[in-house]
Protein backbone atom coordinates (compact mmCIF):
# COMPACT_ATOMS: atom_id res chain seq x y z
CA UNK A 1 0.00 0.00 0.00
CA UNK A 2 2.80 2.33 -0.73
CA UNK A 3 2.01 6.06 -2.60
CA UNK A 4 -1.54 6.03 -1.93
CA UNK A 5 -3.08 8.95 0.01
CA UNK A 6 -3.30 7.83 3.11
CA UNK A 7 -0.62 5.05 2.88
CA UNK A 8 0.82 4.84 6.51
CA UNK A 9 -2.10 6.74 8.07
CA UNK A 10 -4.29 4.78 10.84
CA UNK A 11 -8.32 5.61 10.73
CA UNK A 12 -11.38 4.74 12.90
CA UNK A 13 -14.61 4.28 11.70
CA UNK A 14 -17.42 4.10 14.00
CA UNK A 15 -20.09 2.06 13.11
CA UNK A 16 -18.42 0.43 10.50
CA UNK A 17 -20.13 -2.88 10.51
CA UNK A 18 -22.61 -1.80 7.95
CA UNK A 19 -23.76 0.71 5.74
CA UNK A 20 -21.89 4.15 5.15
CA UNK A 21 -19.41 3.17 8.03
CA UNK A 22 -18.84 0.28 6.31
CA UNK A 23 -18.15 1.63 2.74
CA UNK A 24 -16.61 4.34 4.38
CA UNK A 25 -14.18 2.28 6.03
CA UNK A 26 -13.72 0.50 2.76
CA UNK A 27 -12.69 3.36 0.97
CA UNK A 28 -9.89 4.85 3.28
CA UNK A 29 -8.48 1.13 3.41
CA UNK A 30 -8.31 1.41 -0.81
CA UNK A 31 -6.40 4.48 -0.47
CA UNK A 32 -3.94 3.09 1.70
CA UNK A 33 -5.60 3.45 5.32
CA UNK A 34 -4.86 0.86 8.25
CA UNK A 35 -8.77 0.45 9.65
CA UNK A 36 -9.99 0.14 12.90
CA UNK A 37 -13.54 -1.58 12.24
CA UNK A 38 -16.36 -1.08 15.37
CA UNK A 39 -19.75 -2.24 15.28
CA UNK A 40 -21.52 -2.98 18.49
CA UNK A 41 -23.89 -6.13 17.74
CA UNK A 42 -23.51 -7.20 14.85
CA UNK A 43 -20.22 -9.34 14.63
CA UNK A 44 -20.88 -10.91 11.48
CA UNK A 45 -21.33 -7.43 9.70
CA UNK A 46 -18.35 -6.41 11.53
CA UNK A 47 -16.70 -9.41 10.02
CA UNK A 48 -17.33 -9.13 6.26
CA UNK A 49 -16.19 -5.57 6.24
CA UNK A 50 -12.96 -6.79 7.67
CA UNK A 51 -12.27 -9.96 5.07
CA UNK A 52 -12.96 -6.47 2.28
CA UNK A 53 -10.78 -4.40 4.03
CA UNK A 54 -8.13 -7.35 4.16
CA UNK A 55 -9.37 -8.19 0.43
CA UNK A 56 -8.53 -4.55 -0.66
CA UNK A 57 -4.69 -5.26 0.50
CA UNK A 58 -5.03 -3.15 3.74
CA UNK A 59 -4.98 -4.14 7.24
CA UNK A 60 -7.80 -4.13 9.71
CA UNK A 61 -8.81 -4.80 13.14
CA UNK A 62 -12.97 -5.49 14.48
CA UNK A 63 -13.33 -3.61 18.22
CA UNK A 64 -16.84 -3.95 19.85
CA UNK A 65 -17.56 -0.71 21.40
CA UNK A 66 -21.14 1.06 22.18
CA UNK A 67 -19.77 4.77 21.50
CA UNK A 68 -22.63 6.09 23.81
CA UNK A 69 -20.33 4.35 27.01
CA UNK A 70 -16.76 6.53 27.91
CA UNK A 71 -14.85 3.58 28.72
CA UNK A 72 -15.74 1.82 25.48
CA UNK A 73 -14.50 4.55 23.48
CA UNK A 74 -10.90 4.87 25.16
CA UNK A 75 -11.06 1.06 24.39
CA UNK A 76 -11.44 1.85 20.96
CA UNK A 77 -8.99 3.94 20.28
CA UNK A 78 -6.35 2.19 22.83
CA UNK A 79 -6.94 -0.48 20.07
CA UNK A 80 -5.64 1.64 17.27
CA UNK A 81 -2.67 1.94 19.32
CA UNK A 82 -2.07 -1.56 20.02
CA UNK A 83 -2.65 -2.35 16.65
CA UNK A 84 -0.83 -0.16 14.75
CA UNK A 85 1.12 2.18 16.73
CA UNK A 86 -0.73 5.56 16.13
CA UNK A 87 -4.07 7.31 15.13
CA UNK A 88 -4.45 9.68 12.29
CA UNK A 89 -8.46 9.90 11.50
CA UNK A 90 -11.47 9.23 13.90
CA UNK A 91 -15.22 9.18 11.82
CA UNK A 92 -17.49 9.67 14.01
CA UNK A 93 -19.80 7.52 12.13
CA UNK A 94 -22.03 5.53 14.66
CA UNK A 95 -25.79 6.65 14.71
CA UNK A 96 -29.16 5.34 15.12
CA UNK A 97 -32.69 6.29 14.58
CA UNK A 98 -35.69 6.31 17.09
CA UNK A 99 -38.43 8.38 15.29
CA UNK A 100 -41.52 9.48 16.67
CA UNK A 101 -42.99 12.76 16.64
CA UNK A 102 -42.34 14.89 19.84
CA UNK A 103 -46.39 14.38 21.91
CA UNK A 104 -45.22 11.12 21.63
CA UNK A 105 -41.69 10.57 22.17
CA UNK A 106 -40.32 8.61 25.27
CA UNK A 107 -37.80 9.84 27.53
CA UNK A 108 -35.39 7.35 26.53
CA UNK A 109 -35.87 7.33 22.86
CA UNK A 110 -34.38 11.16 23.10
CA UNK A 111 -31.67 9.87 24.87
CA UNK A 112 -30.82 7.10 22.86
CA UNK A 113 -30.38 8.95 20.39
CA UNK A 114 -28.41 11.50 21.87
CA UNK A 115 -26.48 9.27 23.65
CA UNK A 116 -24.92 7.63 20.62
CA UNK A 117 -25.47 10.19 17.81
CA UNK A 118 -23.91 13.36 19.74
CA UNK A 119 -22.56 12.15 22.71
CA UNK A 120 -20.48 9.31 20.80
CA UNK A 121 -18.71 11.86 19.22
CA UNK A 122 -18.00 13.56 22.24
CA UNK A 123 -16.34 10.42 23.92
CA UNK A 124 -14.54 9.17 20.73
CA UNK A 125 -13.15 12.77 20.24
CA UNK A 126 -11.99 13.07 23.52
CA UNK A 127 -10.43 9.58 23.53
CA UNK A 128 -8.70 10.93 20.16
CA UNK A 129 -7.32 14.00 20.85
CA UNK A 130 -4.53 12.99 23.28
CA UNK A 131 -2.68 10.47 21.04
CA UNK A 132 -3.50 13.21 18.25
CA UNK A 133 -1.52 15.96 20.04
CA UNK A 134 0.92 13.62 21.35
CA UNK A 135 1.87 12.85 17.80
CA UNK A 136 2.54 15.96 16.37
CA UNK A 137 1.80 15.29 12.77
CA UNK A 138 -1.95 16.80 12.16
CA UNK A 139 -4.99 14.50 11.92
CA UNK A 140 -8.46 14.62 10.48
CA UNK A 141 -11.57 14.60 12.72
CA UNK A 142 -15.25 13.50 10.21
CA UNK A 143 -18.21 13.48 11.99
CA UNK A 144 -21.34 12.33 9.87
CA UNK A 145 -23.89 14.14 10.42
CA UNK A 146 -27.36 14.78 8.05
CA UNK A 147 -28.85 17.21 6.18
CA UNK A 148 -31.98 16.58 8.93
CA UNK A 149 -29.74 18.71 10.87
CA UNK A 150 -29.48 21.61 8.60
CA UNK A 151 -33.65 21.14 7.93
CA UNK A 152 -35.56 18.99 10.53
CA UNK A 153 -37.85 16.87 9.38
CA UNK A 154 -41.02 15.71 11.45
CA UNK A 155 -40.78 13.12 13.68
CA UNK A 156 -37.00 13.65 13.90
CA UNK A 157 -36.69 15.96 16.81
CA UNK A 158 -34.23 13.13 18.80
CA UNK A 159 -32.49 12.76 15.42
CA UNK A 160 -32.20 16.67 14.50
CA UNK A 161 -31.01 17.77 17.66
CA UNK A 162 -28.29 15.30 17.72
CA UNK A 163 -27.00 16.12 14.42
CA UNK A 164 -26.92 19.76 14.60
CA UNK A 165 -25.25 19.62 17.59
CA UNK A 166 -22.86 17.56 16.04
CA UNK A 167 -22.45 20.86 13.19
CA UNK A 168 -21.64 22.89 16.23
CA UNK A 169 -19.58 20.72 18.05
CA UNK A 170 -17.47 20.65 14.70
CA UNK A 171 -16.98 23.94 14.39
CA UNK A 172 -16.37 24.85 18.09
CA UNK A 173 -13.68 21.86 18.09
CA UNK A 174 -12.35 23.01 14.47
CA UNK A 175 -11.48 26.22 16.12
CA UNK A 176 -9.69 24.62 19.39
CA UNK A 177 -7.42 21.68 16.96
CA UNK A 178 -6.36 24.38 13.87
CA UNK A 179 -3.17 26.02 15.90
CA UNK A 180 -2.53 22.18 15.51
CA UNK A 181 -3.49 21.27 11.84
CA UNK A 182 -5.78 19.14 13.20
CA UNK A 183 -9.04 19.57 10.50
CA UNK A 184 -12.48 19.07 12.32
CA UNK A 185 -15.42 18.15 9.41
CA UNK A 186 -18.89 17.59 9.32
CA UNK A 187 -20.49 15.18 6.20
CA UNK A 188 -24.08 15.81 5.93
CA UNK A 189 -25.66 12.80 3.94
CA UNK A 190 -28.99 13.46 2.28
CA UNK A 191 -31.14 10.16 1.64
CA UNK A 192 -28.66 7.35 1.48
CA UNK A 193 -29.94 3.80 0.53
CA UNK A 194 -28.40 1.92 4.07
CA UNK A 195 -30.69 -0.20 6.23
CA UNK A 196 -31.41 2.63 8.68
CA UNK A 197 -34.14 4.13 5.29
CA UNK A 198 -35.01 0.77 4.11
CA UNK A 199 -37.35 0.68 7.03
CA UNK A 200 -39.79 3.91 5.47
CA UNK A 201 -42.70 3.53 3.72
CA UNK A 202 -42.65 3.36 0.20
CA UNK A 203 -44.48 6.28 -0.27
CA UNK A 204 -42.46 8.12 2.25
CA UNK A 205 -39.10 7.07 -0.01
CA UNK A 206 -40.78 8.42 -3.31
CA UNK A 207 -42.16 11.66 -1.65
CA UNK A 208 -37.86 12.07 -0.66
CA UNK A 209 -36.76 11.35 -4.26
CA UNK A 210 -38.83 13.67 -6.53
CA UNK A 211 -37.22 16.54 -3.60
CA UNK A 212 -33.84 15.74 -4.75
CA UNK A 213 -32.52 17.86 -8.09
CA UNK A 214 -30.38 14.95 -9.22
CA UNK A 215 -33.39 13.07 -9.12
CA UNK A 216 -31.86 9.74 -7.33
CA UNK A 217 -30.90 8.48 -3.65
CA UNK A 218 -27.39 8.25 -2.81
CA UNK A 219 -25.27 5.51 -2.22
CA UNK A 220 -22.86 4.84 0.77
CA UNK A 221 -20.30 5.04 -1.74
CA UNK A 222 -21.22 8.72 -2.64
CA UNK A 223 -20.46 9.62 0.97
CA UNK A 224 -16.97 7.55 1.18
CA UNK A 225 -16.02 9.49 -1.30
CA UNK A 226 -16.09 12.80 0.14
CA UNK A 227 -14.56 11.28 3.43
CA UNK A 228 -11.74 10.13 2.08
CA UNK A 229 -11.22 13.83 0.55
CA UNK A 230 -11.41 15.21 3.86
CA UNK A 231 -9.62 12.34 5.79
CA UNK A 232 -6.24 12.72 2.82
CA UNK A 233 -3.69 15.41 2.36
CA UNK A 234 -5.62 17.41 -0.25
CA UNK A 235 -8.18 18.86 1.90
CA UNK A 236 -5.37 20.30 4.76
CA UNK A 237 -7.01 23.65 3.66
CA UNK A 238 -10.13 22.85 4.65
CA UNK A 239 -11.63 22.89 8.66
CA UNK A 240 -14.77 23.58 9.87
CA UNK A 241 -16.80 22.79 7.16
CA UNK A 242 -20.16 21.35 6.79
CA UNK A 243 -20.75 19.17 3.63
CA UNK A 244 -23.53 18.23 2.48
CA UNK A 245 -23.89 14.95 0.13
CA UNK A 246 -27.42 15.21 -0.78
CA UNK A 247 -27.72 15.93 -4.25
CA UNK A 248 -28.86 18.87 -4.29
CA UNK A 249 -31.49 18.75 -1.45
CA UNK A 250 -29.85 21.89 0.70
CA UNK A 251 -28.26 24.28 -1.02
CA UNK A 252 -27.61 27.20 0.48
P1 LIG B 1 -26.96 1.74 9.54
O1 LIG B 1 -28.11 1.57 10.45
O2 LIG B 1 -26.96 1.06 8.21
O3 LIG B 1 -25.60 1.37 10.31
C1 LIG B 1 -25.36 1.90 11.59
C2 LIG B 1 -23.98 1.50 12.06
O4 LIG B 1 -23.77 2.13 13.34
C3 LIG B 1 -23.83 0.02 12.27
O5 LIG B 1 -22.51 -0.34 11.95
C4 LIG B 1 -24.08 -0.14 13.78
O6 LIG B 1 -23.43 -1.28 14.35
C5 LIG B 1 -23.42 1.12 14.29
N1 LIG B 1 -23.87 1.52 15.62
C6 LIG B 1 -25.15 1.83 16.03
N2 LIG B 1 -25.14 2.16 17.33
C7 LIG B 1 -23.85 2.07 17.76
C8 LIG B 1 -23.19 2.28 19.00
N3 LIG B 1 -23.87 2.67 20.10
N4 LIG B 1 -21.85 2.09 19.07
C9 LIG B 1 -21.15 1.69 17.98
N5 LIG B 1 -21.71 1.46 16.78
C10 LIG B 1 -23.05 1.66 16.68
O7 LIG B 1 -26.83 3.34 9.34
P2 LIG B 1 -26.29 4.21 8.12
O8 LIG B 1 -25.10 3.57 7.53
O9 LIG B 1 -27.44 4.57 7.27
O10 LIG B 1 -25.86 5.54 8.89
C11 LIG B 1 -24.52 5.83 9.25
C12 LIG B 1 -24.45 7.27 9.73
O11 LIG B 1 -24.90 8.14 8.69
C13 LIG B 1 -25.33 7.57 10.93
O12 LIG B 1 -24.71 8.50 11.78
C14 LIG B 1 -26.56 8.19 10.30
O13 LIG B 1 -27.24 9.01 11.19
C15 LIG B 1 -25.93 8.98 9.17
N6 LIG B 1 -26.84 9.32 8.09
C16 LIG B 1 -27.47 8.34 7.35
C17 LIG B 1 -28.32 8.71 6.32
C18 LIG B 1 -29.02 7.72 5.49
O14 LIG B 1 -29.84 8.16 4.64
N7 LIG B 1 -28.78 6.42 5.61
C19 LIG B 1 -28.58 10.13 6.03
C20 LIG B 1 -27.86 11.05 6.86
C21 LIG B 1 -27.03 10.65 7.86
P3 LIG B 1 -24.18 -2.74 14.45
O15 LIG B 1 -24.04 -3.33 13.07
O16 LIG B 1 -23.43 -3.49 15.48
O17 LIG B 1 -25.61 -2.47 14.81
Amino acid sequence: MKNMPLTDKVAIVTGSSRGIGRRIALRLAAEGAAVVINYTGNQAAAAETLAAVEAAGARGVIVQADVSRGAECEKLVKAALANFGRVDILVNNAGITRDNILARMKAEEWQAVIDTNLTGAFYCTQAVIRPLLKQKSGGRIINIASVVGLLGAAGQTNYAAAKAGLVGFTKALARELAGRQITVNAVAPGYIDTEMTAVLPEEVKTAIKRQIPLGRTGSPEDVAHVVAFLASPRAAYITGQVIAVDGGLTMH
